[in-house]
């Protein structure tokens, strides 16, 4: 965890700091060495959040980017479960990174878990994944509304990112910029799982959907265009391709 409670306050770790846990309120002590991001750790073995892992410095520095208030926040849901998102922004969405591999049904119980949910997925975990992205883009994906520009991938199979995360209900952005980001660097936006199994995708700069999220517009967004375009506007594309055969 990257926030612990010291005299009450949320506060990062430093070296040789003791706090309490703000979730199970157990003595945690602050852990900084070279490897990994500073973090707090239980001082007993404990089972806080099932849910969380270790930090990776893409992991932290993207938690980074947004208020501390918003980071590691717990949410519950109406039976009482709880669990620490990395991010919760004040409309209530959780945004998560996911740096490690995600079994699917883990994938599945967080996406019911938060009613409004955004993946972050670490692209640059595995050498061959950004290499079967950029090959989808240039070769096998066609263009197929311009404004969002929104791509159809021709051959989701032959991506492993698509195997894995290609039926998400959840919104999943693909981050390939690792820790070398600049002001260029875009996140790959996969649309929900489509009734038809298609798979599409989209585009949005880094820096903009962060500024986009710490001033509560990603909302807007997913109102205005992302939900319109999953229910409306790709199904009826799909079923205008369909007529037209
Ligand atoms: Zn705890």
């Amino acid at each position: 965890m990257k926030f612990a409670l010291v005299n009450e306050k949320k506060t990062a770790a430093t070296k040789g700091a003791r706090g309490v846990c703000q979730f199970c309120e157990s003595a945690v002590s602050a852990f900084c060495g070279e490897v990994y991001a500073a973090h707090w750790k239980h001082d007993k073995k404990c089972k806080c959040d099932p849910w969380r892992d270790n930090e990776t410095e893409w992991h932290r520095a993207w938690k980074n980017k947004f208020p501390t208030a918003w980071q590691e926040v717990e949410h519950r849901d109406k039976s009482g479960e709880k669990h620490i998102a990395d991010v919760k922004t004040d409309t209530d969405w959780a945004i998560e990174f996911q740096h490690s591999y995600l079994k699917p049904e883990e994938r599945r119980s967080r996406n019911v878990f938060y009613k409004k949910l955004v993946w972050v997925v670490d692209g640059t975990r595995r050498k061959t994944d950004s290499k079967q992205f950029a090959k989808i883009i240039k070769e096998d994906s066609i263009k197929v509304i311009d404004s969002p520009p929104t791509i159809k991938v021709l051959f989701p199979e032959e991506c492993r990112l698509f195997n894995e995360w290609g039926n998400s209900e959840a919104l999943v952005l693909f981050d390939f910029s690792g820790n070398n980001e600049n002001n260029n660097s875009l996140l790959w936006f996969l649309y929900p799982q489509m009734q038809s199994g298609n798979v599409y995708l989209s585009y949005i700069n880094k820096s903009g959907f962060v500024e986009l999220s710490n001033n509560d517009g990603f909302e807007k967004l997913a109102q205005d265009v992302i939900t319109p375009m999953h229910k409306e506007i790709l199904p009826m594309y799909e079923a205008n391709i369909k007529h037209r055969r």
